[in-house]
């Protein structure tokens, strides 16, 4: 299949800047997204605009949605007007979104019924990633959607892989938002220890960094923990639901995971503080405050 047009849904810190990068790549993209804010931002940057979901997948080969969660996908495919009501046969749905797998799968079954293609395309790299084209995109579905997805995917990631079949790329975005959570408490917790010995925090984590306990968390991560500055990014309360995704598809497979569900809760606790809206790095507060310490 040739792509050429690309409906695009959901242009907030992560849509925006892939739905422009598509635009940059030479595809025929328009945009849509629920609040005005998020879709002026995206007409500044050069976008073209739709008026609704509807308007955004008439006449597209490819229907991208980038939404905060399982329901909101959910609405925006199966609504009277939705996705599934307007694309046309043979067209691909491609959720880039992080959401539940069994979600993904139900989709799935409802576009097979509908001739219309679906693929789970959940990603990681952060709003970097997504501004540099450098993501990580981990795909389940059929191997031939895959294939017609690739000049698309290639706009947006660096790291494509097709891991399996649908919901097969959620269950695995689930495995990766496990390990991002634990890594953020362990580097909280060493500043939190770092700061408590009077230890020069910034040398700590150079040195840290070139080592064994180096990793990309602590790279993107340490000097925003330094410096206080919890700007999402990812915000907790995205973070939140991944873990939730994570506790429930371990449950479902009987996988015990005892370190994420101490890291569920200290992302909850931070939920429980008001502190939903910061980015994910602001796990530094829940930690510092079980020692009595003020994270700024
Ligand atoms: P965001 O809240 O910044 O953006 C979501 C956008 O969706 C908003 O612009 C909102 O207006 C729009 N939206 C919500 N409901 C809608 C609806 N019913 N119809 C149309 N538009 C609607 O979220 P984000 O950070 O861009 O994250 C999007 C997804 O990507 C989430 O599932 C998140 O878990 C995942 N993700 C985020 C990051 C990150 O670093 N931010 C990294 C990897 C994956």
């Amino acid at each position: 299949m040739a792509v050429r047009r690309i409906g695009f849904i959901g242009l907030g810190i992560m849509g925006r800047p892939m739905a422009l990068n598509l635009s940059k790549a030479g595809f025929d993209v328009v945009g849509y997204s629920r609040s005005p804010g998020t879709r002026d931002a995206f007409a500044s940057g050069g976008g073209r605009l739709a008026g609704s979901v509807a308007e955004a997948t008439a006449g597209a080969d490819i229907v991208i949605t980038m939404l905060p969660d399982t329901p909101d996908v959910l609405d925006v495919a199966l609504r009277p007007y939705g996705v599934f009501a307007r694309a046309a046969k043979g067209s691909i749905f491609a959720d880039m979104s992080t959401i539940s797998p069994h979600a993904s799968l139900e989709l799935a079954e409802q576009g097979r019924r509908l001739g219309v293609r679906v693929v789970d395309a959940p990603v990681s790299g952060g709003e970097m990633g997504a501004k540099e084209a450098s993501l990580s995109i981990m795909v389940g579905g059929e191997d031939a959607d895959f294939e017609d997805l690739r000049p698309v995917f290639a706009a947006l990631g660096t790291t494509v892989v097709r891991v399996g079949q649908n919901g097969a790329g959620q269950t695995v975005k689930a495995a990766n938002q496990l390990i991002v959570g634990g890594t953020l408490g362990l580097l909280a917790e060493a500043i939190t220890f770092l700061e408590a010995s009077g230890a020069d925090t910034v040398a700590a984590l150079q040195v840290i960094a070139g080592g064994l306990a180096g990793s990309r968390v602590l790279d993107r991560k340490g000097g925003a923990m330094l410096a206080r500055d919890f700007k999402p990014g990812f915000r907790v309360d995205l973070h939140h639901k991944d873990l939730g995704i994570v506790l429930t598809s371990a449950r479902q497979t009987g996988t015990v995971i005892p370190i994420t569900a101490v890291v569920a809760e200290l992302m909850a606790s931070l939920r429980a503080n008001g502190d939903g809206a910061l980015d994910h790095s602001a796990m530094l507060k829940a930690i510092q405050r079980l020692s009595g310490r003020a994270a700024g």
